[in-house]
């Protein structure tokens, strides 16, 4: 069977969804993951977008060894020599540079001739190769460029030195059949084309990106571009877990097979769905709460007989595991602490006894902790960032009835640690509580959005909460958990506001479009 690699870009292209923003130790957990996941190459974000970033790249760099890191740089040796800095302690450091090759990009955006262009991925790309051992080249815009201007840039930048060609579908407009005949030409065309990867990068506005990636694969890509959970600029990119299923469950049709270790995509999807507050819906392939909840009668009679009948993915191949090691009120710390390990979760001695604290404290007030209970103290613990100072929550107390207007009195601690209270009313019990902290807070903080989820199911499930605010004009995104939605708001509040007060935002530059 031929090898396709796999290149994910959940942390950069995935980072740039609408809402989303993820801080150093967020970024650092989950390329952890992605690594125990087996992704081949893992682009950790955009270097020279933000201070921000190229801290979180270079950190993921000299801390994963198991794949190689990569990021994004304009075609200017400004931003590849930012990017090197960033990489160079990585295991392989490897470049992606962009640049947009279709009309209406070259003369919009770039406003440069298509000569203009050529010369300038060209100079780019050879700059880079003087430092990266490897160097992907991207072609913006790729699917509704000119094919013979494609050809000929291809093969002058492969002469410059690219390792990697990558054919992105930037704006999710291509069909299966149409992106497979695109590989085809540039195989048959591009003289030098066998000295360099052939790359798909795919996007979900017409729902084709994974149909679009197989496609690629059939007609001569070997490294296949995607995010966990699809996730990404506007309609999201191709999933990487539903390719990489598919390939497995359809061997019979696809002669290829991928590094990935079907049996983490499970907590990979948990993770980042978490992190980043982007919600799995339900019916969502291969990790969907109800992909295997087989609930019709007919169904689970069939299932119940013969688990093929109507399953044809089964829930253990990726990683959803019906034995697992229960923990309970009694459990001691090494048991809590293997637990932590079968999760992928690598603590401290500090991280470990905050958990296992809180933990405990859970456990007096649950009948049942389950392991999506633990597994949100874990991710909780583990990204929290215990050095900067923040607004902390110390007390509240919420009065409702459906006579009165709701009034919520909040303790806090500011960053200073100065204890502040205050006492706010607001037409419902979330919005007296945020027009409380509003009151406390320093910062100018209007509320986008809110999202109320349960983690796990059951009558006394956690509450978890995603909000996105915009702080001083800022976009910032919190998240907060608790047995309590009301104490979840309030959390998923203050965890926006502390994000903005060290830089954690988007780059205020504009957003590289690969
Ligand atoms: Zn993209």
């Amino acid at each position: 069977m031929a090898h396709v690699k796999v290149f994910d870009t959940t942390l950069r292209d995935g980072e740039q969804s609408a809402g989303v923003n993820l801080n150093r130790l967020e970024k650092l957990e989950i390329a952890k993951q992605l690594e125990r996941l087996g992704v081949d190459i893992m682009e950790a974000g955009f270097p020279a977008s933000s201070q921000g970033d190229f801290e979180a790249v270079k950190e993921i760099a000299e801390t994963v060894r198991g794949c190689s890191v990569t990021g994004l740089a304009r075609a200017h040796k400004k931003d590849i020599d930012i990017a090197w800095e960033a990489l160079k302690g990585g295991a392989e450091p490897r470049l992606h540079i962009f640049l947009a090759t279709s009309p209406i990009h070259m003369t919009h955006k770039l406003k440069k001739s298509p000569e203009e262009v050529v010369e300038a991925a060209v100079e780019a790309v050879s700059y880079a190769r003087e430092k990266f051992p490897y160097v992907q080249w991207s072609a913006e815009d790729a699917c509704r460029s000119d094919y013979d201007f494609l050809v000929h840039i291809i093969e002058k930048v492969i002469d410059a030195g690219a390792t990697v060609i990558n054919l992105p579908d930037t704006v999710g407009y291509t069909t299966p059949d149409e992106y497979g005949k695109l590989f085809d030409y540039v195989k048959q065309h591009v003289p030098n084309i066998n000295k360099a990867t052939l790359s798909a990068h795919c996007h979900d506005d017409l729902g084709m990106a994974v149909s679009n990636s197989l496609a690629a694969i059939e007609h001569g890509a070997t490294q296949i571009e995607g995010t966990i959970n699809g996730i990404g600029e506007r309609a999201g990119n191709a999933a990487l877990e539903e390719i990489a299923v598919a390939l497995q469950i359809r061997q019979d049709r696809y002669d290829f097979q991928t590094n990935m270790v079907l049996k983490e995509i499970k907590r990979t999807s948990d993770l980042v769905s978490r992190l980043t507050g982007m919600m799995v819906p339900g019916n969502k392939a291969v990790v969907g709460r109800n992909a295997f909840a087989h609930e019709s009668g007919i169904h689970q009679d069939g299932v119940l007989k013969e688990t093929t009948t109507y399953e044809i993915i089964t829930p253990a191949m990726v990683g959803i595991d019906s034995n697992r090691m229960v923990i309970g009120k009694h459990s001691g710390r090494h048991a809590f602490k293997q637990k932590a390990e079968t999760f992928g979760f690598e603590l401290t001695e500090t991280k470990l006894k905050e958990a296992f604290e809180s933990f405990k404290n859970l456990t007096a007030k649950k009948k049942e902790v389950t392991d999506d209970d633990l597994f949100a103290i874990l991710t909780d613990t583990q990204t929290a960032n215990e050095d900067q100072p923040k607004y902390e929550l110390k007390a509240f107390q919420v009065q409702y009835g459906s006579i009165n207007k709701p009034t919520a009195t909040i303790l806090l601690t500011t960053p200073d640690g100065v204890e502040v209270e205050r006492a706010n009313t607001g037409e419902g019990s979330v919005e007296a509580i945020y027009n409380t902290l509003d009151d406390l807070i320093d910062e100018d903080v209007h509320l986008q959005d809110y999202q109320l989820s349960s983690i796990g199911r059951g009558r006394d499930a956690l509450a978890e909460v995603h909000v996105q605010l915009t702080v001083n004009d800022r976009q910032a995104s919190g998240r907060g958990s608790a047995q309590d939605v009301l104490e979840a708001s309030a959390q998923a509040f203050l965890n926006a506001v502390n994000r903005t007060l060290y830089n954690f935002n988007k780059p205020p530059i504009q957003k590289a479009q690969v």
